[in-house]
């Protein structure tokens, strides 16, 4: 068993990735198996090295170690731009120029019916799908979506296992549910989707555990394993840790950050006992 923890360096660590890095550590280590590291630092207007640094120390004082050196998606852009590559030359992506707002007026037009919500937010209703050439060189510094009709063509289901529980997914809900995600964000020229797919192949993870936040992603994932001929590890959605109204802890939420609770005094025990491990 091979698990990892992939925190993206915005903001401090705080109780609820606590519980998910200790979870997917105690379940490898449980098994015999490796605990591994990820910083997923691609949105680099958000990411910053002193929110990594402080994480990776935070980690260590909650008494976790790493069985390899962690992998720093910032480091990795070759690897996705490999695999964007092999889907461009399937004629699975195409260019997209439309901004949040024509996405929305696109989606909201009559003849579309109410608007439909997916993972990724608006379903994309297609506006770009057929407007530019797929042929030649990829486009860089543009946004590239996956056309997901095209790249459900041979299959009738998206089959994964959710804690040890078969899971299929018939194809209609990602083309209509999920629809023409993005692969590649203009800004960025990779997106969450994409990089973690490629780099839990590369990590060689068997057990992606992850917050229930996380669990309509993995769907898409498991489709861009198949394009992409990556092996398909198991799934497990652990539950989110919440604030005392009930709304799941978000990175703003300092009172919750694991460094606050150090400076008051907490053990690494006390952290454990708080998220209920
Ligand atoms: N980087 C993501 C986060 O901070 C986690 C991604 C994943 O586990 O797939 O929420």
């Amino acid at each position: 068993m091979r698990t990892r923890f992939a925190p993206s360096p915005t903001g401090p660590l705080h109780l609820g990735h606590a519980f998910s890095a200790l979870t997917a550590h105690d379940m490898a280590r449980a098994a015999g198996g490796s605990f591994l590291l990820r910083i997923e630092d691609i949105d680099q207007s958000r990411a910053r090295p002193e929110w990594e640094a402080q994480i990776v120390e935070d980690l260590h004082w909650l008494g976790l170690s790493w069985d390899a050196r962690p992998l720093r998606q910032s480091d990795n852009m070759a690897a996705y731009d490999a695999a964007l590559d092999a889907l461009w030359a399937r004629g699975l992506l195409y260019r997209c120029d439309c901004n949040r707002r024509d996405i929305a007026a696109a989606a909201s037009a009559p003849q579309e019916g109410a608007p439909l919500i997916g993972p990724d937010g608006l379903v994309y209703p297609g506006t770009c799908r057929e407007k530019h050439r797929r042929s030649g060189p990829r486009p860089h510094g543009a946004a590239l979506r996956l056309d997901m009709p095209r790249a459900c063509d041979d299959l009738t289901e998206v089959r994964y296992t959710e804690k040890d529980t078969p899971v299929a997914l018939p194809i209609h809900q990602l083309i209509d549910g999920i629809g023409d995600v993005v692969l590649a964000r203009r800004e960025m020229g990779t997106s969450y989707h994409l990089s973690v797919v490629v780099d839990d192949a590369a990590q060689a993870i068997t057990h992606v555990v992850r917050g229930e936040d996380l669990a309509d992603a993995t769907p898409i994932h498991r489709l861009l394993q198949i394009l992409l001929g990556l092996p398909e590890p198991f799934y497990h959605h652990h539950r989110l840790i919440r604030d005392d109204h009930g709304k799941r802890l978000a990175k703003r939420d300092d009172a919750r950050a694991i460094a606050r609770y150090r400076a008051d005094g907490a053990s690494p025990a006390d952290i454990r006992a708080l998220v209920g491990l």
